[in-house]
């Protein structure tokens, strides 16, 4: 097929966003008798799922202490839930397990959770968590655990075999999604719409223009000269603060235990929720006793075949440098510089270990494969929805994104015309607005 000159939409990068918002698009643009899927194509300069999409732990949760992304979240859940066995999902739940000192942000979660009908259990009190998670997985032993939410939708999905599912179902629609075609820049006239695409393969003239960029999302935003730092209201005090700069990276720390992912199956032999632990019970070394950390930390893990054992990850760090001197290629696993090396190994497999029984003296079995990756935060660390043209939407999910399926189909309505609301708290005049989200306690950036 030649190389195209022209397309009415095109949507850069093939990770969950862009393809999300290409089928969804495509539905869209046929039901409203607009268009269809022939009107869109997808490029992308590596392949489908070749971003953090397809480095993606692939959890799916609703657990959020701002309202704004609980409702989003739910939103999403009802998309994976869809089609669970395209986008390969596995709705096993999923479980914030946690210390006192986030004791009242979960109870405000669940709370909240009622209020818009997502259904979940609340249990308080050390001695009644240990009680309701023993009676899920016998060897829990995690101490000064005082609430547990479980979350009876959500669980995970396998994160390349889910894409591949919906980019079946977005061709089956009529787009075509191009690999290797580099955007290089933007032909733009001098109002700043968008003419034309320009890539390393050559020029498409186009109408709209969908960015999904996901760590990458800094160079589109110099492209079209938006600003490297920002101003951001505190709506309190009414106080200014001055000159944030706009991206930061953080590295997302994850790995695999190869051990059979059957070992982590309940106690009546079903697949388990996913497990999150926060807590600032003091962490010992499995291998040897010693302290690994007395401040708060946190885990999160599940059985998954895909993966080929137990996987999971702990809380990510800041990437210590401007983030013009941050090198997002070569990418995930393949950065020499941004896995995960042998301290997180030691760290999360006895933290395993401290919560359940059955993971001790299992440190051997530690992938010793490259893992991990960066991300691409805002200044809140909450996602940028927004146009950022007449004719150019950007989708900048800071890190959050894997499990939110349903922004592409918004988007998608958004760009049809259908203001969204779910997505109206996550514009970028929210930060000299003031208009920010909560803060909570976890040692979460995306929490
Ligand atoms: C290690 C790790 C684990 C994670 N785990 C989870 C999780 O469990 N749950 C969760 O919800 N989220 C998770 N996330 C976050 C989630 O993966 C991302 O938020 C989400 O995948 C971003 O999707 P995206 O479509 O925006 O970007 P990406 O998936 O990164 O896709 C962007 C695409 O753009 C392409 N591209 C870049 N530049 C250009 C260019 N110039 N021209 C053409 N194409 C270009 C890239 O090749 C890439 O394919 C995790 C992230 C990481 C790094």
């Amino acid at each position: 097929m030649a190389f195209p000159t022209q397309s009415k939409y095109i949507i850069i990068g093939a990770g969950i966003h862009g393809l999300s918002t290409a089928y969804h698009l495509a539905l869209e643009l046929k039901a409203r008798g607009k268009g269809n899927g022939a009107d869109i194509l997808v490029l992308d300069k590596s392949g489908i799922s070749a971003g953090a999409t397809g480095i993606a732990c692939g959890v799916i949760r609703n657990n959020y202490f701002q309202p704004a992304m609980r409702e989003l979240m739910a939103h999403s859940v009802k998309v994976w839930e869809s089609d669970a066995e395209a986008y390969s999902y596995h709705p096993v739940g999923y479980m914030q397990i946690s210390s006192e000192s986030m004791h009242e942000d979960v109870a405000t979660i669940h709370q909240q959770q009622q209020a818009i009908g997502y259904k979940s259990s609340f249990i308080e009190g050390e001695k009644d968590c240990t009680k309701y998670m023993q009676a899920i997985l016998h060897d829990w032993q995690a101490q000064g655990i005082t609430s547990v939410l479980h979350e009876m939708p959500g669980g995970y999905a396998n994160n390349t075999k889910a894409m591949y599912g919906l980019a079946d179902k977005a061709e089956a629609e009529g787009v075509r999604i191009m690999s290797g075609v580099k955007v290089t820049g933007f032909d733009q006239n001098a109002e700043g719409s968008i003419k034309a695409v320009e890539t390393s393969k050559g020029k498409i003239e186009t109408e709209y223009v969908v960015i999904g960029a996901g760590p990458w999302v800094k160079q589109f935003w110099e492209m079209l000269e938006m600003p490297k730092s920002i101003d951001i209201k505190n709506a309190q005090t009414g106080e200014i603060s001055t000159d944030i700069p706009m991206w930061t990276y953080w590295s997302l720390q994850e790995g695999t235990l190869g051990v059979d992912p059957k070992l982590q199956v309940t106690n009546d032999g079903e697949m388990p929720p996913v497990i999150h632990v926060d807590t600032d019970a003091p962490l010992y070394s499995d291998e040897d006793g010693s302290l690994i950390t007395d401040k708060m930390w946190g885990i999160y893990y599940k059985p998954d075949f895909h993966f080929g054992g137990i996987q999971g990850g702990a809380a990510p760090f800041i990437v210590d440098k401007p983030a013009d001197e941050v090198a997002v290629d070569p990418y995930g696993p393949e950065s020499p510089e941004f896995i995960v090396g042998v301290e997180f190994a030691h760290m999360w497999v006895s933290a395993l270990a401290h919560c359940q029984k059955r993971f001790s003296g299992t440190m051997s079995k530690f992938k010793n494969e490259p893992s991990g990756g960066i991300g691409a935060f805002t200044p809140d660390s909450f996602p940028v929805f927004d146009k950022v043209r007449d004719n150019c939407y950007l989708i900048a999910d800071s890190n959050h994104g894997y499990k939110m399926l349903g922004v592409g189909k918004l988007v998608a309505e958004d760009i049809c015309g259908a203001d969204s609301t779910l997505l109206e708290p996550f514009r970028f005049s929210r930060f000299a607005e003031g208009k920010l989200h909560p803060v909570s306690n976890s040692p979460f950036p995306w929490s």
